[in-house]
């Protein structure tokens, strides 16, 4: 595996392989890697010629400046994980190579920039836009691989991709999860061993809700929900919302054949752990 930290380096060796006409796979992350990484490798692998990484944890989506200096960083652990799994090359720059200057620009996502992570991390959506526009227009992937358990960011990346006319495909992979069921995240590991046996109860609830969304409704599943996180003294619920799983605006009731996907945001102490489900 190439490991560079250049993307004018990057940019020079894909040009070549497009000229042999080798199709590039792209998946961004933030490093401390996991599985549910490892699976986008995997899947871009599957569907393309090159596959290329990058690694960089980005201060303009951070809402949260303690979250930043805390977020996980195992650079030499993450080299390792991603040359197993056959990635070619791993981007992973200094700030300076991303942001030459400072970014001043301003996206508009329209109401997703006003709802569920958008609502409550201001500021986040506009520096994903921000550092994804700029690792897409410098990779220049035919695809582009990201995790449902950032369900809306996937649909913000789908906005992005349109408005700035990139032929990009953006694919969304599943939700790699622990054996409890937890969702894979790198923030996992700033649990602390008792945060992260309450944790697991998370995905289960989320189960329980949706099961009782089918049989009694929404507000069944949103009370279920409230009762169940307002009882455990670590943890704080943000949100847990109902949504149509294509528009992503909330629901009361569930039309005939319409796609729903329950959504939360849940502080466990003072980590920030965000899970969704489909319902049906
Ligand atoms: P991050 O490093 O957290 O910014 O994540 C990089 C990419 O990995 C994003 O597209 C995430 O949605 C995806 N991802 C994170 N956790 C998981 C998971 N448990 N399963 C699948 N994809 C994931």
């Amino acid at each position: 595996m190439l490991v560079l930290n250049k993307i004018t380096e990057i940019k020079a060796i894909l040009a070549q392989e497009k000229l042999k006409g080798k199709t590039i796979g792209f998946v961004p992350t933030m490093g401390a890697l996991h599985q549910g990484h490892i699976s986008l490798i995997d899947y871009s692998k599957q569907q393309t010629d090159i596959t290329v990484c990058s690694i960089f944890v980005n201060p303009t989506q951070f809402n949260n400046q303690t979250d930043l200096v805390h977020y996980p960083r195992t650079p030499e652990a993450d080299i390792k994980l991603l040359e197993t799994a056959g990635c070619d090359i791993l981007y992973m720059p200094e700030i300076s190579d991303v942001y030459p200057e400072s970014d001043n620009r301003k996206f508009d996502f329209g109401y997703l920039d006003h709802i569920l992570e958008g609502a409550t991390r201001p500021g986040h959506f506009n520096g994903v836009g921000q550092v994804v526009s700029i690792l897409l227009e410098g990779v220049q992937p035919n695809k582009a691989f990201f995790g449902s358990k950032d369900y809306q960011q996937v649909m913000v990346v789908r906005s992005l991709v349109k408005q700035l006319s990139l032929s990009i495909e953006i694919v969304s992979c599943p939700i790699l999860r622990e054996p409890d069921g937890l969702a894979m995240s790198s923030r996992n590991t700033r649990l602390t061993a008792e945060e992260r046996q309450i944790s697991a109860h998370i995905p289960k609830w989320m189960q329980e809700a949706n099961q009782l969304i089918i049989e009694k409704g929404i507000e069944a599943g949103k009370q279920f929900i409230n009762e169940k996180v307002s009882k455990v003294p670590e943890m704080k619920l943000d949100y847990y919302e109902v949504c149509d799983a294509e528009t992503l605006e909330s629901i009361s009731d569930i039309k005939a054949n319409q796609k729903v996907v329950s959504l939360i945001a849940v502080f466990v102490g003072n980590i920030r752990l965000i899970d969704n489900w489909m319902v049906n």
